[in-house]
């Protein structure tokens, strides 16, 4: 049973209408996603770069996924043998991109899994929060998870491909707000993945940097098993 409340029906963006794309709809989070998403900016807002660490840590679990499917499903590597990560950013646009190979989301997931709370380590940061009066150092070992982009973007975009699933979806989503869309994705497809692009806020511009990038990645990438590549902007 999904907790989101569907609010609306857009039209499809696309004026076309021989290959009809899944319309644009909106949910609402669950109520304890917004409570978690205030506590994360009130209080991981001197520690904001976390969000590298949280995306990378969700694209490693990613792969490690695909990776033990394939033992027993081989073919969900196909077209897309590579294991890996790929970050990247872009100056004029002012975004970070985090792509990974790994195993996806289907609509279903992604309305569940980016619209709910169910892993347990974020409600033990919850309680936490209340008990210890906000103290960084603390909070910052929690792995407080994929809402923590919203610490540096004020617009995230999710496409996500899975083989449990025909369709390409984009799950879109504003900083401060209650609501997030899905809409089937008419970008060309990931074949299977995910790709996170953060429209990065003005005043954590200094992130949205190949060498600043770096210095995070190697920071918080000692334990993943994968390789990440990073890609400068085009000049
Ligand atoms: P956690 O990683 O602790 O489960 P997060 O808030 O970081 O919590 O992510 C929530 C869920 O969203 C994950 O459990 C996973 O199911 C899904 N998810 C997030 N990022 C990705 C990704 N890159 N690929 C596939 N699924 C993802
Ligand atoms: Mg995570």
């Amino acid at each position: 049973v999904l907790p989101s409340l569907k609010r609306s029906m857009a039209r499809a963006s696309s004026p076309v209408q021989d290959a009809p794309t899944q319309a644009e709809e909106t949910f609402q989070y669950q109520a304890e996603v917004d409570r978690l998403m205030d506590m994360i900016v009130n209080s991981l807002y001197s520690n904001r770069e976390v969000f590298l660490r949280e995306l990378i840590s969700n694209a490693s679990d990613a792969l490690d996924k695909v990776r033990f499917t394939s033992v027993t499903a081989p073919e969900v590597m196909k077209g897309r043998e590579e294991l890996e990560i790929r970050i990247s950013c872009d100056k004029e646009k002012g975004t970070i991109t985090i792509e990974d190979s790994g195993i996806g989301m289907s609509r279903e997931q992604l309305l569940s899994n980016l619209g709910t709370i169910a892993r347990s380590g974020t409600r033990k940061f919850m309680e936490m929060m209340k008990e210890s009066k906000g103290d960084n150092n603390l909070i910052g070992q929690f792995g407080v998870g994929f809402y923590s982009a919203f610490l540096v973007a004020d617009r995230l975009r999710v496409q996500t491909k899975s083989h449990e699933d025909t369709k390409q979806w984009v799950w879109e989503a504003k900083a401060g707000s209650h609501e997030f869309t899905i809409k089937e994705d008419t970008e060309p497809s990931l074949i299977r993945g995910t790709r996170v692009t953060m429209f990065v806020k003005e005043d954590a511009a200094e992130l949205v940097d190949p060498v600043m990038l770096s210095r995070l990645i190697k920071q918080y990438s000692q334990f993943i098993s994968f390789p990440i590549k990073l890609f400068s902007p085009k000049k």
